[in-house]
């Protein structure tokens, strides 16, 4: 079969060399090769193939020669297709006929000649079809940076060393910076012709202390004082008087726009038209309005520079600032940060490569190595909240609503009284992400620890409340955006800036951690080679397809699903819940999932229960859904009297705390806090849940066909796989009646347990068949992995509704 040379074996299972992606199994490649990427690559090679040997490669011809005088000369050979000129016309053509043989017949031919010219004819080349990757010269280019790197580090003498080269072949050298400089002062100069009294303030990673020789130069045009001086002419022309010194009377752009009231898509197109028509060496000017910040985007062609414009961006001038002081305060900031985002691009982890993606972006990395600096013991650096403590009156700053205190010089700030060197806390990075639980916790700079990620639905409720109580939402009531990895901005605390992450990048991350954090327990980390072996960070950055796919091995033999918890997808009546459950927030999502697990098995996939502890779950849910009305009952009365809320040891916030020294004797509310404690202790580790099932049918064969037929002859809009609960219900019911039964019955058991704290939140389930001798249960297992974590997010969702 022609798919067979471009997939090959790996350690790790499958590569296809076609769609340049890894395999874990059999099955999925089987669905890969079915699939409608690689069915469209095929298709696509065989039309390129085709095309390449239709077609001749013409050169020789005058340089007024047209498309048209070509075709017209071939024509001779055979019906021409297509005529395709190089750019800078009149060098070269390709001339594409709709058979082959017209292509050798035109070979075949000794001399052509043209206008009396004579043409140079040849084979067209034939090139190897390649999936064009994003970003390949990018990568390209750190390939052959970082094989010097490599050469680089083997020669220094410890990690520590290691990390300090890192920064020297990857920081913006003083050239760089003063050619930037020159950018910003040119800039500058332009754009105060057409904005009096602007301000083009440079940010990001050209100045936070983290820039690279190829980051972008990130720039803010602050329109603040030119507003000022628009509303100060206004005013002087509708008094008549003659305008003042101060509103400098030239002309300007202002006449066409009124900055008051002009929306920042108006202005930016403006700025676009001044960086086309203006600016020397500006080229590719791109105005992106509906990005979360409206942007213009360009490259200066001599400078070799990519630039961003943004007009509202006074918050990342300020997080900018905010970087560059952490990087003052500890020296060791730089080159962990350098380091690790070397570590996450080459682990494909960080670094969208074109604009919005899944993956990190640099700004955000940075935040989580700041938080792990400020979570180690004794801390690195600082929290948020001390380093507001530590600034004066002069430094008190607030931007939108937000506050961004902090000291302006780094000397305020008292040293560390951790002695770490690099080598282990780059190693104590991976070991603190490694077990990190991303599911349940949000990372807060602010507090300088992890917050509950309960407190983030409560918040969204309060704010729900808050909304509906007094009419416009002000800014700060608003809940971030939750999702698989949850980082607060330290300022902006409502903004998740790993918001844009999904599942599988997360997991990714947690994953590389894991691998980089069992490397580094090594020697081969920590100490030289004295055989010339790699060691040290060479390992560390070995790029993910050297390192092979990412192991699935493990999951697969121990035939394991796992159900995150995910809090963005909660219906809210559940949210609510778990809001007010505290540490028990696990028991009762816990019980929710088995009961819909439970449901899968038994109504949707329509298995019989053999054996089951599912009063487990219903024991666990019901004494979670109890104490979580008790709890809510109590909550109430001590949001209102907020003078008592206490703190935990781990510093988090305790929803239901009493006064115990007013009351004499034990109140209804010690009592119940009491028991909660109590409570408390058995949910957060609740029971796992057993069942034993049995299956007589194939019912995950063909599925897909099913549900296609039926969906026709029903009024059901098209729902994906696991998406509607009736409709797979009814594609069972349609398998079981229509098809043949299996010899054998599949009997299997599950093992249901939840785990979090010391690693994302989830419910993970274990599958032992009975007896597997034809591997009938393994395929069930396959679409299981798949089926069961989507239908039981539905059915949770509909639970909600
Ligand atoms: P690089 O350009 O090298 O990838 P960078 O730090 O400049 O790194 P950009 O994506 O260009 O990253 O962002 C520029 C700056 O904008 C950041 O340094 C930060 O100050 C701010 N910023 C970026 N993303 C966010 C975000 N999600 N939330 C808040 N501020 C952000
Ligand atoms: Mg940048």
């Amino acid at each position: 079969m022609e798919h067979d040379k471009d997939i090959q074996t790996t350690q790790r299972g499958f590569h296809c060399n076609l769609c340049i992606v890894n395999i874990p199994n059999k099955p999925s490649l089987d669905d890969h090769v079915k699939g409608k990427k690689h069915q469209h690559l095929l298709r696509l090679r065989a039309q390129r193939k085709a095309q390449e040997e239709n077609s001749v490669f013409v050169s020789g011809f005058k340089p007024d020669t047209s498309q048209t005088d070509l075709k017209e000369y071939f024509a001779q050979f055979g019906p021409v297709s297509d005529v395709i000129m190089d750019k800078h016309k009149g060098v070269y053509a390709i001339v594409e006929f709709s058979e082959p043989q017209n292509a050798q017949a035109v070979l075949a031919q000794l001399e052509h000649q043209l206008d009396g010219l004579k043409l140079r004819v040849k084979p067209r080349e034939r090139k190897e079809f390649k999936l064009a990757t994003r970003g390949k010269q990018d990568s390209k280019n750190t390939q052959i940076s970082l094989d010097r790197l490599n050469n680089e580090l083997l020669k220094a003498t410890s990690v520590n060393e290691q990390m300090q080269k890192v920064v020297d072949s990857f920081e913006l050298k003083e050239n760089e910076k003063k050619v930037r400089d020159l950018l910003v002062q040119l800039l500058q100069e332009v754009f105060t012709e057409f904005f009096p009294d602007c301000q083009i303030v440079p940010f990001g990673s050209s100045v936070n202390t983290f820039g690279i020789h190829s980051c972008d130069l990130d720039l803010f045009l602050d329109l603040e004082n030119t507003k000022a001086f628009q509303a100060c002419a206004k005013s002087s022309e509708a008094t008549g008087e003659n305008q003042s010194e101060d509103c400098h009377s030239e002309d300007s752009i202002l006449s066409d726009i009124d900055l008051s009231t002009a929306s920042p898509a108006e202005v930016l197109e403006l700025v676009a038209v001044i960086l086309r028509k203006c600016v020397p060496g500006v080229h590719k000017v791109q105005t992106l309005s509906t990005a979360r910040l409206p942007v213009v985007k360009f490259s200066h062609r001599e400078l070799n520079l990519h630039g961003d414009i943004t007009i509202n961006n006074r918050l990342a001038v300020r997080n900018t600032r905010f970087l560059q002081l952490c990087s003052g305060i500890d020296s060791r900031l730089r080159p962990l940060v350098y380091t690790i985002r070397l570590w996450a691009k080459q682990k494909q982890l960080a670094g969208n490569l074109s604009g919005p993606g899944p993956l990190l972006n640099n700004y955000a990395l940075t935040l989580l190595v700041i938080f792990y600096l400020q979570n180690r013991d004794p801390p690195v650096l600082p929290s948020v909240n001390h380093l507001k403590n530590m600034a004066c009156e002069e430094e008190e700053c607030v931007i939108e609503e937000w506050d961004c205190t902090f000291p302006s010089q780094p000397f305020i700030v008292p040293s560390s009284k951790n002695t770490e060197d690099l080598c282990t806390l780059l190693f104590g990075f991976f070991t603190f992400y490694s077990k990190f639980d991303f599911s349940a916790s949000v990372v807060c700079l602010r507090d300088g620890h992890v917050l509950p990620i309960t407190d983030f639905l409560r918040r969204d409720e309060e704010a729900v409340d808050t909304a509906e109580a007094s009419g416009p939402k002000p800014k700060r009531s608003s809940a971030p955006k939750l999702g698989p990895m949850n980082v607060l901005d330290p300022f902006e605390q409502n903004h998740n800036v790993a918001g844009n992450l999904n599942e599988r990048t997360q997991k990714n991350f947690k994953r590389e951690c894991c691998e980089a954090e069992k490397y580094c327990r090594s020697l081969q980390y920590q100490r030289k080679s004295t055989k010339g072996k790699s060691w040290g960070l060479v390992r560390l950055f070995a790029p993910l397809s050297e390192a092979g796919p990412r192991s699935q091995v493990e999951t697969e033999k121990i035939m394991e699903v796992s159900i995150p918890f995910k809090a963005a997808v909660l219906p809210e009546p559940l949210r609510a819940q778990l809001a007010l459950a505290g540490k028990s927030f696990r028991s009762i999502w816990f019980a929710k999932i088995c009961s819909a697990v439970h449901t899968v098995f038994h109504e949707i996939l329509k298995c019989s229960p053999l054996e089951e502890t599912q009063t487990v779950a219903a024991t666990t849910q019901d004494k979670a859904e109890t104490e979580g009305n008790e709890m809510e009952v109590n909550n109430n009365q001590s949001v209102e009297d907020s003078g008592s809320q206490a703190k935990s040891e781990t510093g988090k916030k305790r929803p239901l705390t009493v006064d115990e020294e007013e009351e004499e004797g034990p109140s209804t509310s010690t009592v119940i806090e009491a028991k909660r404690q109590r409570l408390d202790a058995d949910m957060e580790h609740p029971e796992p849940v057993h069942w034993t099932w049995s299956q007589g049918n194939r019912v995950w064969a063909g599925r897909r066909k099913v549900r296609r037929d039926l969906l026709k002859t029903s009024d059901e809009t098209s729902k994906p796989e696991g998406g509607c609960i009736d409709i797979e219900s009814r594609v069972t019911q349609s398998i079981v009646e229509k098809e043949e039964k299996l010899q054998e019955l599949l009997e299997f058991k599950v093992d249901a347990e939840v785990v979090g704290g010391n690693q994302s939140t989830k419910v993970v389930l274990r599958f032992h068949p009975s007896h597997d001798t034809t591997g009938v249960f393994q395929d069930f297992f396959h679409f299981l992995e798949s089926f069961l974590p989507k239908m039981a997010e539905t059915i949770l969702g509909r639970a909600g509704s």
